[in-house]
This record gives structure tokens, C-alpha cells and sequence, in this order.
């Protein structure tokens, strides 16, 4: 028998199954490839630069992202991945013993970071339908909140003047807006940085830029919390973005046409996958993200995923229990990809 050993209960991605030609929208991942500018800076990489560390700063993807954002680049730090950003958020803001505050359906891994890192949470729920309600936020004695901003796996957008009325009632803790889906018809919370020094916003490259699989992230706040945050992060990984890393999100960066392109036409693809959902009788929410939550007709969540997935159609199911238990979270693929799943759910009705 050891001693000391941790048990936790770990958060449970979706699938990354390996088989060939399936339509796989149980993720999130972006339709599309990476900019043509992203391969080129991939091609064109040279190997020797991996023989030293990676620069510690960041200072050229921090300086791009300033740029692009209209901001310092002391109101920045980057991660490997928001998944990162956000358990370094975490351990360096909610240290003051009073429970945090988020949605009972949210990203699945606040609960799960608030239990590694031990941080007393509280799990405020979502409305009938499964909208965030802002006066739970108001006036409650709280050691921080987390707010995904388009909720996941709701896709549902709170408006600037809500998420405002939170930030600006809880002026004494830090209030994290994650925005890994604001790319997709949202309004960010970006403005608020110039009046309140308790927002921390959380974005990452793996949605909107597609490039889920080179791991990197950003939060955005004043420079007072981005030097906590810093200070965090050199005490545990100084290097979590590589240098290959830096250098393609840097490019990422600098290919804004292309990138608005790709995801005002995966925005379009949604409404329309929405609507022919709708007209087959599902319950679809109003998403401003890339995926749709949806609750079948005539057929329960569960027999549709597994019919799906017997069609190489892999989409994201919940488990049987809670509320969830009734839906399907389906992320947008193409045009054609999103036609065939269309096809073949209208066969079975
Ligand atoms: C995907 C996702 C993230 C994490 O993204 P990374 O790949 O770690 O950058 C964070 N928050 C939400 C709500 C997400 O859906």
C-alpha cells in the first residue's frame, strides 16, 4: 500500500477516434485547415532553433496579439492552450477561501480544476432554459466566478451589458469570461478591460484558428493580474509554448481575412444546420459558437449518437444522467460534411 496517492475524478474529453473517412463533430475543432500562412511558417521552421529553449517572454506572439487587440502587451500572457491559462487562472486568483461561482453546465473542467486545486466552487444553475441568469451573480459572497462567454456545451451568448453588471458587481474578486468561441458571432468582453482591473479573459487558437493540435492560449487582463499570473506560471512551466508553437500562432495571428473567412462560412453553415434540425422537430439552442446543443424528436439522445457513430458520424454525447441527458452537442463541419449529417438523420424520421 503507497501513501500520498491523489484520486480524482479527471474531465473526460470527447473521443479522438483513428479511423479513416468518418465525419468527426464531437470536438469542436475548427472545419477548416490552419492559414496558409500557419503552413508556411510550419515548412519553413528550421529544425536548429529546437536545440534552445523557447523564448521566455514570448515577446513576438505577445507583441502580435497586442496589435491585433488594441492592447499592452503587460495585459497578456500566453499558455499551452486556455486549458492552461485557465488552471494557471485558477491557482492564482481564487486563494481567498470563499467559494467560486460557475454555471452547473459549463466546460466540464472548472469543477474539475476547482477539485485539483482544492478551491471551494458552488454550481449555480442554469435557468429552464439553459440561460446563465445574472442576478445569481449579484449581490452573492463569492472568492471568484467563471463565466464561459458563449456557454459551452449550451453555445448560448450573454450580452456586454450583463457580463458588465457581473464584473462590476464583484469588484473585489476576479471575474474570468471565457471566450474560446467568441469568433463565432459573440461580442467580447475586451472593451471592460479600460474600466474594471478584476477581468481576466480567456481565448485560444484551437477553435477559431484552427489549431487545436499545436496547444496555445491567452489570457488578457491588467497588467497587475497578468504579472500574478506570470509569476504562477514561472513557478511551475516558464516554457509551456514552444517555439514551434510561437511562431505558427504568431502566424495565425497576422492571417485575420483568412480566419474571419472560414469562420463567418462555419457561422452560416450553423444557422442552417439549425434550421434544417428545427424543421425535423428538434429542440435546437441558439448558438453562437461553433457546435449546436440539440434534443431529438422521436428518438432519444442516446440511440441517435450510437446510430451516428455506426455511420462514422461521431458527435458528443453527454452520458445518461442530469440534464444534458436528453442532448447532443453537435459541432459545425463543413457544408458538406453538415448536408451528409442532415441525410442521414432525415432517413431515420
Ligand atoms: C475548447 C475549450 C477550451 C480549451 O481550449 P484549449 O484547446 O485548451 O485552448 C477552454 N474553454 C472552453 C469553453 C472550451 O470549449
Amino acid at each position: 500500500m503507497i501513501k500520498g496517492l491523489r484520486n480524482i475524478a479527471p474531465y473526460v474529453p470527447g473521443a479522438q477516434p483513428q479511423e479513416k473517412n468518418i465525419i468527426k463533430i464531437n470536438t469542436n475543432e475548427n472545419a477548416f485547415p490552419p492559414s496558409p500562412g500557419v503552413l508556411k511558417a510550419l515548412s519553413e521552421f528550421k529544425g536548429n532553433r529546437l536545440r534552445q529553449y523557447s523564448s521566455l517572454d514570448n515577446h513576438d506572439l505577445c507583441q502580435a496579439l497586442a496589435n491585433q487587440l488594441g492592447i499592452k502587451q503587460e495585459q497578456i500572457i500566453v499558455g499551452n492552450g486556455s486549458d492552461d491559462i485557465l488552471a494557471l487562472a485558477f491557482l492564482s486568483f481564487f486563494n481567498s477561501g470563499d467559494a467560486v461561482l460557475f454555471p452547473d453546465i459549463t466546460y466540464g473542467f472548472y469543477k474539475v480544476w476547482a477539485d485539483l486545486f482544492q478551491i471551494p466552487f458552488e454550481e449555480i444553475p442554469l435557468s429552464e432554459t439553459f440561460e446563465l441568469v445574472t442576478g445569481d451573480y449579484v449581490g452573492r459572497k463569492n472568492g471568484g466566478i467563471v463565466i464561459a462567454n458563449p456557454n459551452a456545451p449550451t453555445g448560448i451568448f450573454k450580452t456586454l451589458s450583463e457580463i458588465e453588471q457581473i464584473v462590476k458587481a464583484n469588484q473585489d474578486v476576479v471575474v474570468i469570461i471565457d471566450e474560446a468561441y467568441i469568433a463565432f458571432g459573440g461580442e467580447s468582453a475586451l472593451p471592460l478591460l479600460s474600466q474594471y482591473d478584476n477581468i481576466f479573459i480567456t481565448r485560444t487558437f484551437s477553435k477559431d484558428a484552427a489549431l487545436a493540435g499545436l496547444r496555445v492560449g491567452y489570457g488578457i487582463g491588467s497588467p497587475k493580474l497578468i504579472s500574478v499570473i506570470q509569476a504562477v506560471k514561472n513557478s511551475y512551466n516558464p516554457y509551456a509554448v514552444d517555439s514551434i508553437a510561437e511562431s505558427l500562432a504568431t502566424a495565425a495571428v497576422m492571417d485575420t481575412s483568412y480566419y474571419d473567412g472560414i469562420n463567418a462560412e462555419i457561422s452560416q453553415t450553423r444557422d442552417w444546420f439549425s434550421d434544417e434540425l428545427s424543421a425535423l422537430g428538434f429542440e435546437v439552442l441558439k448558438s453562437k459558437t461553433n457546435f449546436l446543443l440539440t434534443k431529438p424528436r422521436g428518438v432519444s439522445a442516446k440511440a441517435l449518437f450510437e446510430f451516428l457513430q455506426a455511420k462514422k458520424i461521431y458527435v458528443r454525447y453527454f452520458g445518461d444522467h442530469g440534464r444534458l441527458s436528453d442532448y447532443l452537442r453537435i459541432s459545425i463541419g463543413t457544408r458538406a460534411e453538415m448536408t451528409k449529417v442532415v441525410t442521414v438523420i432525415g432517413d431515420v424520421f
